[in-house]
């Protein structure tokens, strides 16, 4: 059954408006028609979000599934960091964590616990998944979807911080500049390095819990959740699509083929229920 799914796999992701901190990469200097103006609506800016705060937001997620299975999942942080608050290492230790890679005795023999073996650990340990960076562009029909890429308009969004002592009387200290993708509609492009039906079935799940919790400020995704950033629609594209059905996914003007809906079909009544027993009996093996 996995040796139907290919290594890679693509997780839709729509979005309002993404707040990435400072760390959008724009291409604005070409392609935008020697309109260089970031707040001009007619730009044609586009740019790359990197892979970090996707991979923490989907690691989060993958990481509550685990704990819904009863399992505890490797911390994300390294047991000798220098954690701000002590405590709030050891009560994520009591809360559904193990310290990061106590789940393995030699790292040449074991994979680890299924959060250690998709997202690594130590040096030199990669991780079986790899996360790729989100290619956007605001012209549709230059977006490759079936590379990762999505539809997106960048944004620049000033802020002026204003003094709060009442007899300056609102006067601004500073502006601030924020970069942001707008209406974000495309493909996150996942590799496996080695596909287990396990890792499928995490994601599967994984991708769900995001979308139901996505208002939930914990798993939104990226910075100003405080004024409605980040709220993800997301799932997990039909991994037994091939290329041709995934582009027909993006194409407003036509519906699913008749074959997408069988594939559709043994997804959800074959397929994903043996991925999730894989999962189940992983962690219930304590891994
Ligand atoms: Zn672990």
């Amino acid at each position: 059954m996995i040796e139907d799914i290919d290594r890679d796999v693509f997780v839709r992701i729509q979005t309002d408006l993404l707040v990435v901190g400072d760390s959008i990469m724009t291409d604005r200097h070409h392609a935008s028609n020697g309109n260089y103006e970031d707040d001009d609506p007619q730009n044609q800016i586009g740019g790359i979000i990197p892979a970090f705060p996707l991979s923490g937001w989907l690691r989060h997620g993958m990481e509550r599934v685990v704990h819904e299975y009863d399992g505890t999942a490797c911390h994300p942080g390294e047991a000798n960091a220098n954690f701000m608050k002590e405590d709030v290492y050891e009560r994520d230790l009591g809360d559904g964590y193990h310290e990061k890679g106590a789940c393995i005795d030699d790292p040449k023999e074991d994979n680890g616990c299924v959060v250690f073996d998709l997202f690594g650990g130590f040096g030199n340990q990669p991780g079986k998944v790899m996360r790729r960076p989100i290619k956007f562009n605001p012209v549709r029909s230059s977006v490759d979807y079936t590379c990762g890429q999505a539809e997106g308009h960048y944004r620049r969004l000033n802020r002026n911080i204003v003094s709060r002592n009442r007899e300056d009387n609102r006067e601004p200290l500073r502006n601030a500049e924020v970069d942001a993708v707008a209406n974000l509609d495309g493909c996150w492009h996942l590799s496996f390095r080695e596909t287990k039906p396990e890792f499928i079935g995490l994601l599967a799940e994984g991708i769900d819990f995001l979308d139901e919790h996505k208002t939930n400020f914990m798993h939104q995704l990226g910075g100003a959740r405080n004024f409605g950033a980040g709220i993800v629609d997301c799932h997990l594209i039909n991994p037994l699509y091939e290329e041709r059905e995934l582009k027909c996914v993006f194409d407003r003007g036509k519906g699913n083929t008749n074959k997408m809906d069988e594939k559709d079909d043994r997804w959800a009544e074959e397929y994903r229920p043996a991925f999730a027993d894989a999962l189940e009996e992983r962690i219930a093996e304590g891994l």
